[in-house]
C-alpha cells in the first residue's frame, strides 16, 4: 500500500540526532525521518543504522517516513559481536561478506596487514573474501603461489586485474545482490576494480576513490554506494576498519579468529591460553608439526601483543 522496502543509505550524526535519515525507495533517494510509533517504542538515538532494512511511507517531494526496522542479519561494530548493539556502536548493519583486495605487486601485498582484515573479518561473523589484484603486473602462476597459504586455509581467493580484465566477471557474480564491504589498503586498485565490474556506473574514478578511501573521516558510521546493477547490490565504506578494535578483543578469544588456528585451541593445556609462552599448547605444537604455517602464527603474535 504504497510501501516501500528499502535499505538506508546513509545516517550522518547529526541527523541521527534529529531523527532524520536517507533511504531509498526505488531507484530514488529518499529523506526520511523515523515516524512516531517507533520514535516512542524505542528511543530516536538508537533506532536505525546504515544498512538497516526499513519500510519507507513516502511523503511530499523526495521525503519518506520509516514506520518499520527489520531485525538485523548481521552487524560490523566497534563492540564483540553477540550482544545488542545500539545503533550507535554499529558501522553498518546487515552486510553480507567482506571483500579484502590487495595488489600481487605495486604496492607490495603486505600479508601481515591482510591477517589483520581477515580476523576483523571473522570476529564480526562476516565471511571473507580475498581478492588478489594486478595479476598483470606479475603473471597468475606468481600470483597464485603468494596466496596459495590462504586458499589452503579455506578463504576464497579471486585473482583479478582491472587492466586485462580478469576475474571481473567473478567479482561482479560475488557482490551481486549482496552487501559487500570493500576494504584494503589504498593504492590496489579498488576503484579501478569497482568501475572495471560496472563501466556504466559513470563515475570517474576520483569519485569512487573519494568514496572509497576519503568517504566519511569525520562520521563513525559507513556509507553504502548503489551499484546499478541486481536488485540490491550494495558496496560499503566503513571508515577505520584498519583501527577497528581489535584491542577490543581478549587476548583469550584472539586464536578463535585465526581461521587455521582455531581447530586447536581446545586442545591446550590451559583454557585461558594465549598461545604464546603457556606449556602444553597445542597451538605452538600445531606450528612445530608444520599444520599452522609460522608466518600466520607470527602475525598472531604480532596482533597478540598489539604491534603493527
Ligand atoms: P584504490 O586506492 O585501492 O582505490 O586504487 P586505485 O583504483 O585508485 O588504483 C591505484 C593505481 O593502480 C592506479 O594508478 C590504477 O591505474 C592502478 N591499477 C588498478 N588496478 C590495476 C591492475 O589491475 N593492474 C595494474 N597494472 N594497475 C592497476
Ligand atoms: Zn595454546
Amino acid at each position: 500500500r504504497g510501501h516501500h522496502y528499502d535499505v538506508l543509505l546513509d545516517a550522518p550524526d547529526e541527523a541521527a540526532q534529529s531523527g532524520t535519515q536517507d533511504g531509498r525507495a526505488g531507484d530514488t533517494v529518499l529523506l526520511c525521518e523515523v515516524r512516531g510509533r517507533l520514535l516512542l517504542e524505542k528511543g530516536r538515538d538508537t533506532l536505525v543504522a546504515v544498512g538497516d532494512r526499513v519500510w519507507v511511507m513516502p511523503h511530499g517531494k523526495g521525503r519518506g517516513w520509516i514506520e518499520r526496522i527489520e531485525e538485523r542479519h548481521s552487524v560490523l561494530s566497534r563492540q564483540q559481536p553477540g550482544t545488542t548493539v545500539p545503533a550507535e556502536d554499529v558501522i553498518l548493519a546487515n552486510p553480507d561478506q567482506a571483500l579484502v583486495v590487495f595488489a600481487v605487486a605495486q604496492p607490495e601485498p603486505h600479508l601481515r596487514m591482510l591477517d589483520r582484515f581477515l580476523v576483523i573479518a571473522e570476529a564480526n561473523e562476516l565471511p571473507a573474501i580475498i581478492c588478489a589484484n594486478k595479476i598483470d603486473l606479475t603473471g597468475e602462476a606468481q600470483a597464485r603461489s603468494l596466496f596459495q597459504p590462504y586458499e589452503e586455509i579455506g578463504y576464497r581467493v579471486i585473482y583479478a586485474s582491472a587492466v586485462t580484465r580478469a576475474g571481473i566477471d567473478e567479482l561482479r557474480d560475488l557482490l551481486l545482490d549482496r552487501i559487500t564491504v570493500v576494504t584494503g589498503p589504498s593504492g590496489v586498485g579498488k576503484s579501478s576494480l569497482l568501475n572495471a565490474i560496472h563501466p556504466d556506473l559513470n563515475l570517474r574514478t576520483g569519485d569512487l576513490r573519494d568514496f572509497l578511501d576519503k568517504g566519511r573521516h569525520t562520521t563513525r558510521a559507513a556509507q553504502l554506494f548503489h551499484l546499478p546493477f541486481g536488485r540490491r547490490t550494495f558496496v560499503a565504506d566503513t571508515p577505520g576498519i584498519r583501527e577497528l578494535g581489535l584491542y577490543e578483543i581478549d587476548p583469550a578469544d584472539l586464536g578463535f579468529y585465526f581461521v587455521d588456528i582455531k581447530p586447536f585451541v581446545n586442545d591446550c593445556r590451559y583454557p585461558n591460553c594465549t598461545h604464546d609462552h603457556e606449556p602444553g599448547c597445542a597451538v605452538r605444537a600445531a606450528v612445530e608439526a608444520g599444520k599452522i604455517r609460522r608466518e600466520r602464527y607470527e602475525s598472531y603474535l604480532r596482533l597478540l601483543h598489539g604491534d603493527e
